[in-house]
């Protein structure tokens, strides 16, 4: 058996930013509280890092970042990697909050490319719905329209000077046709694709990858890019690509008489997590002897 191990993976450069800010935060401020708005980035690990050292994590899945700040009253709040809308900004402002924003500059630039085109046009924006990120940019003006499907598209307003563009960790696969469904209802329309460069390599990285049998991707099910790299595998023939969290989700059939498996993780996975799958099945293709691997309940960074 053997393990590939898939370059690029983890880690991306707005993920590690948003991580030191959030820790640079909590040494500065010893005595302030400190919440966050929504998960600082998609995975429960991290989250649960960032609440053991005292800092209140927001997240509910059924409000909008502008409803979870109704939750805080004082001290300091985190934005996320994901960004917010230029309402929460001023919510928070008003509210007299401490704002240290720990929005990746990628999803920063798709902000000010809407922001700046909604001064005298519409703009398509695809997405999918409930995404943090999402949220922030539809939040920018009334005039950008989220569409997550065909159907969306078709159901949209006449709308004038189009732009078209996305959320960052889209898929380069599923993106496609969407952009040429809204070129065929608006064919003046631009398009300026904002799949985010980490995004784009991670996912390209595994369309590289040759005669693999199954496929693990390490991620939390909320991280967006894990789920779309798990996607990527099967749309490129890979039938038994998985999303996990960690090695401890491996059963015995997902690996048994399998000759080449690759491990992946998504750009919020904490790397001690995927190196331990590698590990994990590096042991297994060594000895053939399946003994399920134990939870991690903690992670330190
Ligand atoms: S995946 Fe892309 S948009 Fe998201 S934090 Fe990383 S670099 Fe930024």
């Amino acid at each position: 058996m053997e393990i590939i191990s898939v370059n690029p993976r983890g880690y991306c450069l707005g993920v590690i930013g948003a991580i030191e800010l959030a820790k640079k935060t909590i040494k500065q401020n010893p005595n302030t509280k400190i919440s966050m708005l929504g998960m600082i980035v998609h995975n429960r690990y991290v989250v649960e890092y960032f609440t053991k050292q005292g800092v209140i994590c927001l997240d509910d899945s059924k409000k909008t970042r502008l409803e979870l700040l109704d939750e805080i009253e004082e001290g300091i709040v985190i934005i996320t990697a994901h960004g917010a809308s230029d309402e929460v900004f001023k919510k928070a402002t008003k509210k007299g909050l401490i704002i240290v924003d720990a929005t990746c500059p990628d999803v920063k630039i798709t902000h000010q490319i809407t922001r700046e085109h909604v001064k005298d046009g519409d703009v398509i924006y695809i997405g999918k719905r409930n995404h943090p990120e999402a949220e922030g940019t539809v939040g920018i003006s009334n005039r950008v329209h989220l569409v997550s499907s065909i159907e969306d598209i078709q159901q949209l307003p006449p709308l004038d000077n189009i732009l078209i563009t996305n959320q960052t960790t889209l898929s380069i696969v599923d993106i496609k046709p969407l952009i040429e469904e809204c070129l065929k209802q608006f064919p003046n329309a631009k398009v300026t694709e904002e799949i985010c460069k980490a995004t784009r390599i991670r996912q390209e990285a595994i369309t590289k990858l040759e005669d693999v049998d199954v496929l693990f991707v390490v991620g939390d099910p909320h991280s967006n890019n894990s789920n779309q790299l798990c996607t990527i595998g099967k749309s490129h023939g890979i039938k038994d690509a998985y999303l996990i969290e960690g090695a401890w989700q491996i059963q015995e059939d997902m690996i048994k008489n399998k000759n080449r498996i690759a491990v992946t993780s998504g750009s919020s996975t904490p790397t001690l997590l995927t190196n331990s799958v590698i590990e994990y099945l590096e042991n297994y293709a060594k000895t053939n002897q399946f003994i399920p691997a134990k939870t991690i309940e903690t992670l330190t960074f």
